[in-house]
């Protein structure tokens, strides 16, 4: 398939955009390659640790340090002592830190209960959408001589209207509202 560019009219310089990003003869610059990489995937649903559960993870780590710290101080000191009393001496620091980490990961394991795993970003809806965005990618072309992309007429899905030059700054935007105009909910059905 070949296809014409909407800015100088002519096919001589376009390639589609996954053979512009794959072309080690003539690599585009890193600008450039970033606008017209292929949409990101989203994130997995239920990444990430709450709020309370990292702070509650620093504090313990905070407490640990300065049980270690006090352990440096104090070791002289305890050599007199029985081997129980070091020990419970020794451990004595570290049972605090111990307790906010399993508070931490009690919060932590509620907070992923409670959460409607519905409306994830791994959700079906998402991982449709993201399909559309990456069916719509594929379709781009690039025209190297004038730095425009465009999708020629009828690319995206039959029926659907060529675009017109498209900076490539605002091609990401273009991809995801292509996508929604031609299989998203209002998209008109296909006339063949
Ligand atoms: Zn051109």
């Amino acid at each position: 398939m070949s296809a014409t560019c909407p800015q100088c009219a002519t096919p001589d310089r376009s390639v589609p955009v996954s053979h512009a990003l794959g072309d080690t003869a003539q690599p585009l610059d890193e600008p450039l390659r970033a606008l017209l990489s292929p949409p990101p995937e989203p994130p997995p649903a239920g990444e990430g640790l709450s709020g309370a559960a990292i702070a509650l993870s620093v504090l313990a780590a905070v407490f640990c340090l300065l049980g270690v710290l006090s352990l440096v101080r104090n070791r002289e000191e305890l050599a007199g002592y029985d081997p129980a009393y070091r020990t419970g001496y020794l451990m004595g620091p570290f049972v605090l830190p111990l307790i906010l980490l399993a508070i931490a990961a009690i919060v932590e394991v509620v907070k992923r209960n409670r959460r409607p795993r519905v409306s994830g970003a791994g959700s079906p809806e998402e991982v449709a959408r993201r399909k559309q965005h990456l069916l719509v990618w594929q379709a781009g072309w690039l025209c190297r001589r004038c730095r425009v992309a465009y999708f020629p007429e009828e690319s995206i899905r039959p029926g659907f209207p060529a675009s017109p030059a498209i900076p490539p700054e605002q091609f990401p935007f273009w991809v995801m509202t292509a996508a929604e105009r031609a299989f998203g909910p209002d998209a008109r059905p296909v006339v063949s």
